[in-house]
């Protein structure tokens, strides 16, 4: 039977001209002609402070954590239900994450349990644009501002989607993307730290480039470079921003596709929930929608298990995430009190993606969706 895969990376002839490009030019390594063109290309656009392509929004994340100087004992607070790394990067430095909950109706972060969870040790809240759609940012800036606390956004799902008119990644006082081949746009594996705070840009250019002063040196401000800060490699290869600046050209075809894809499975299963008992996603007033990501929540996890059978039976791949990083093995054992958060548990038991990549057809989104149906006629039936 023809294989409907979860997802399949978008690709063009454009990416492999740009790769021979960078190729031929002779700087295959970090920060050359295509790195600057993809740093600028985000900056005109989005009108963010300064750019900075890493290997993974994972390595944008840990330089946030650097650039934020988290050490043993400082607190995060983040979303439970969200991607190991948001909280990874943070750990790796000695802080304690206090994870909160999602909302009810929704898997973003629920913006009113923030304030409860600060305390005199609170540096930093992370938010997550989950599907990349907006978190509600001025009432977390709002929060930050009261307390004195900076305000990461883990925008990997979040490009070109807006909160309020303002681009994901571009309000927080840092920002992180993420191009890894399953997000809307990727080079393989891929990333980006945005600077919006320009107080972090001279020591991001150190911490980029293995804590050195090589960005002063050229720009001929000091006359040898050296060792000046902590940092590590966090630059990827020439021939992978090549790669990326390649997708970038395709950036708004791709979007289209994608956010009509999204409306299609939206109408589909917007006639189903009234029959079925299944929880479609809602997009608040101040979000836009980038069709990264469309997921349904199933009544219990019985369903959900049966569900995913049957629709491989039909040689459609969707699959499921997050586990909840708060009853996680790494962080139970780590941690003594761990909160109980029911929004992020029924959301790891409950709920599933759908296929959702450029090359879908709408034949395969009709026959995806019928099959859904078909699953709860049958389940209905007994
Ligand atoms: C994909 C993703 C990441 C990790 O991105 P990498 O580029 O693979 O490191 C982090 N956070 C969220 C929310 C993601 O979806």
């Amino acid at each position: 039977m023809h294989l409907i895969p979860f997802n399949k990376p978008f690709h063009s002839d454009i990416e492999l001209g740009y790769i021979q490009d960078a190729f031929h030019r002779n700087h295959v390594s970090g920060n050359g002609f295509y790195t600057r063109k993809c740093q600028h290309f985000f900056e005109e656009k989005y009108r963010f402070k300064r750019c900075f392509l890493t290997t993974s929004c994972t390595d944008a994340l840990e330089m946030c954590a650097l650039l934020l100087n988290i050490e043993k004992g400082d607190e995060v607070i983040m979303p439970s239900f969200t991607f190991v790394s948001t909280a990874l990067a943070f750990v790796r430095q000695g802080a304690t994450i206090k994870f909160i909950d999602s909302q009810s109706n929704f898997p973003g972060l629920d913006e009113s349990q923030i304030e409860r969870n600060i305390t005199s040790r609170t540096k930093v809240i992370v938010v997550v644009h989950y599907a990349g759609i907006a978190c509600d940012m001025d009432v977390i800036m709002d929060i930050a501002t009261k307390y004195n606390l900076f305000v990461v956004e883990d925008a990997a799902q979040g490009i070109d989607s807006f909160y309020k008119g303002k681009p994901l990644g571009g309000i927080g006082h840092l920002g992180c993307f993420s191009f890894h081949e399953t997000k809307n746009i990727h080079c393989g594996e891929g990333g980006m730290l945005i600077v919006n705070d320009e107080s972090f840009i001279v020591r991001a250019e150190k911490i980029w480039e293995k804590g050195t002063n090589r960005a002063e040196y050229f720009r001929n401000m000091v006359n040898k470079y050296e060792w000046v800060d902590t940092g590590s490699s966090f630059l990827p290869s020439d021939i992978l921003a090549a790669m990326l600046f390649g997708q970038l050209e395709k950036l708004n075809v791709i979007q289209q596709r994608r956010v009509d894809i999204w409306n299609q499975y939206y109408q589909y299963f917007s006639q189903m929930s009234k029959r079925f008992a299944i929880q479609i996603p809602i997009i608040p007033d101040y979000a836009t929608n980038n069709g990264h990501l469309f997921w349904i929540v199933l009544e219990n996890p019985g369903i959900r298990e049966r569900l995913c059978d049957y629709l491989h039976q039909q040689s459609i791949l969707a699959v499921f995430h997050y586990q909840s990083l708060h009853s996680s093995m790494y962080y139970s054992s780590q941690v003594t009190n761990i909160p109980v958060l029911p929004c992020s548990e029924k959301l790891s038991d409950c709920l599933i993606r759908l296929p959702l990549y450029y090359d879908l057809t709408d034949q395969e989104i009709e026959k995806i969706c019928f099959s859904i149906n078909q699953f709860f006629m049958e389940e209905s039936l007994g």
